[in-house]
């Protein structure tokens, strides 16, 4: 089997999206990309990720042809390939539909730096205009509007996170959700006071050494 090791990630964080309250049904998907074999993993259309094996993970080239596998791709396979194309620093694309995430994208609003952690998608999570799901029009607007950022909202659907890795790629969605959570509730009762650029550098930069050092 191709990539097996890949196919195994695809169903352990597809689970972990449900288990993480991060997306609902077979909504949202997952890629990873192995660029030695140059061949990318991506979840299969249309099926709930509990009964989802490796086997039903789709193995397919960078220009999007079935190299192995009995189900169709994701139909998001467009963005997909596109950010893993054009962004050679990442290996694993995330998309849910994590509702406080949504909730802002749904007011066609960007999310700012009202928390520090925001820093896993940089000094801001900008916003993908709005084309129906699966279509190459939303694939455009995705990669025009997420930049160098490890995020973007998609309006009127949802989020999509990037990464080194899928742990990377689901741990951005996780913290991303908490942010928009609080910036949610922040404009429930008031005006959030939004952390600069100047501070969100200083942010990034401790990012890189931030945990435990091997
Ligand atoms: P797929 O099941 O085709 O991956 O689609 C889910 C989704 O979130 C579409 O945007
Ligand atoms: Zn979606």
């Amino acid at each position: 089997m191709l990539l097996a090791v890949e196919r195994e990630a695809i169903v352990e964080y597809g689970r972990k999206l449900i288990t993480s309250n991060l997306t609902t049904g077979s909504g949202g998907n997952l890629s990873i990309i192995n660029r030695e074999k140059n061949l990318v993993a991506i979840k299969p259309t249309g099926v709930d990720y509990f009964s989802m094996k490796p086997a039903d993970v789709v193995v397919v080239s960078p220009e999007g042809i079935i190299v192995e596998g009995e189900l169709a791709p994701s139909s998001e396979i467009r963005f997909h390939l596109a950010l893993l194309q054009h962004r050679s620093d990442i290996n694993a694309v995330v998309h849910t539909h994590q509702v406080y995430a949504t909730t802002i994208a749904c007011m066609n609003w960007e999310l700012p730096a009202v928390h520090y952690l925001i820093g896993f998608s940089g000094n801001k999570v900008p916003l993908a205009k709005y084309a129906t799901f699966g279509t190459q029009a939303l694939s455009d607007n995705i990669l025009t509007a997420i930049g160098s950022y490890n995020a973007c909202l998609i309006a009127n659907h949802g989020i999509v996170t990037v990464g080194n890795t899928i742990e990377s790629a689901f741990t951005t969605a996780e913290e991303l959700e908490l942010v928009s959570r609080l910036y949610y509730q922040t404009k429930c009762i008031g005006k959030p006071v939004i952390l600069s650029d100047e501070e969100m550098k200083i942010i990034g930069e401790k990012f890189k050494t931030y945990g435990q050092r091997k």
